[in-house]
């Protein structure tokens, strides 16, 4: 995420803290300043910080649960409104999902409890004025736990709530459907909190708006995923590309780049396996440095990895976003290449699969039939 720095890293997780988080802080502090001068300042902002450690306990509660099912999480940024874990992948098992949902708040549960154990009880409108000012701000702190907790299981993506409402549904209906049911449920509750927003809460709004996005960002994702499964790598991959013998030079590579509209050239072996990728990149990066004869085999990138044409497309996709990787080879049962993955084909793909009727053949088999109509394709 832009503007956000990395300030530790628990277990291969870095927590980032974002700049507006900071601003936010500083805003606070002033705030009270201005109203009740230096201690008041530093009391607002110390709550304010103990307030985000629950936080990110929280999120943490989110990140161990997701390990033990083998999902790992690269970062966790802190925002103004909340903590943002990035997890690799979501569960897909409704139990496994269901677990990892309820793990946050049941962090902030189990503080609250902690909290109102070392406070001596639940808080009472009396007790609270009496009080000295530290117990009172962890008196704020375990009241501020058990909202936390409140909130996060509103039945809403993006909330903790509308990951457990599916789970819970996906028992009964497909993951897709019911997906399509908790997002349904969660903009309704959105529409909810918008109309209770209008009547004079600014922060329901806010809310409201925050989850009606989620809930059509979640559908959407499920979507895409459901439109991929059951297709293997074969059928979205593109098998008419130039290739580079290894002894060719860049030069040959760049007549390639302008009269074609590809952007990767794969340099293959004479026994037809994939020895490289010459990318865009590379090959404006040799051209620079050492000219247009410089070898290709010196230019191409040698971690391009090459999939079994029968793999998943949804597995080989995975690689690809979690690499960062700009193309992935294909190669038959005997490690040839016969074709090439890109992020751009995969987005055709999902196209025309979305702008077919329910029910159509999934792709034509082998090319046979062009998927707009009776035209044959070559
Ligand atoms: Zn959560």
């Amino acid at each position: 995420m832009h503007w956000s720095f990395p300030i530790l890293v628990v277990r291969g997780t870095v927590v980032r803290i974002h700049l507006t988080f900071l601003l936010f802080l500083l805003w606070i502090g002033w705030a009270n300043y201005r109203q009740g001068g230096p201690q008041a300042a530093t009391e607002s902002v110390v709550f304010l910080l103990l307030l985000f450690l629950c936080v990110l306990l929280h999120e943490f509660g989110h990140v161990f649960a997701a390990r033990r099912y083998g999902v790992q999480t690269p970062d966790i940024t802190l925002l103004p409104i909340g903590g943002v874990a990035r997890l690799e992948r979501i569960p897909e098992k409704p139990s496994e999902e269901l677990v990892v949902a309820l793990a946050g708040p049941a962090v902030n549960v189990v503080i609250a409890a902690l909290l109102f154990l070392a406070i001596g009880g639940l808080p009472s409108e009396a007790a609270t004025e009496l009080q000295d000012p530290r117990t009172g701000i962890l008196e704020r702190l375990a009241t501020v736990n058990v909202f936390l907790v409140l909130f996060n299981l509103i039945p809403a993506f993006p909330m903790d709530g509308g990951r457990v409402l599916r789970a819970l549904l996906a028992w009964r209906m497909g993951y897709a459907r019911a997906t399509a049911t908790a997002a349904a449920v969660g903009q309704a509750v959105a529409f909810g909190l918008g109309i209770l927003g209008l009547f004079g809460s600014p922060m329901l709004l806010f809310i409201a708006v925050f989850v009606w996005l989620g809930a059509a960002g979640e559908s959407q994702a499920v979507q895409q995923r459901e439109g991929m499964r059951g297709l293997s790598v074969a059928e979205a991959m593109v098998t008419r590309f130039d290739r580079l013998p290894p002894g060719s030079v860049v030069q040959d590579a760049v007549r390639g780049l302008i009269r074609t509209t590809q952007h990767e050239f794969p340099v293959v072996a004479e026994d037809g396996r994939l020895l490289g990728v010459l990318t865009r990149d590379c090959l404006l990066r040799a051209l620079h440095d050492h000219g247009g004869d410089w070898p290709v085999t010196e230019a191409m990138r040698t971690d391009i990895p090459v999939v079994p044409q029968r793999q998943p497309l949804e597995e080989a996709m995975r690689e690809m976003q979690a690499r960062g990787l700009p193309v992935l080879g294909v190669a038959d049962e005997l490690g040839r290449l016969v074709g090439l993955l890109t992020p751009e084909n995969i987005g055709e793909m999902m196209l025309v699969r979305a702008a077919q009727p329910a029910g159509a053949e999934a792709w034509p088999e082998g090319g046979r039939r062009n998927p707009w109509g009776t035209r044959p394709v070559a």
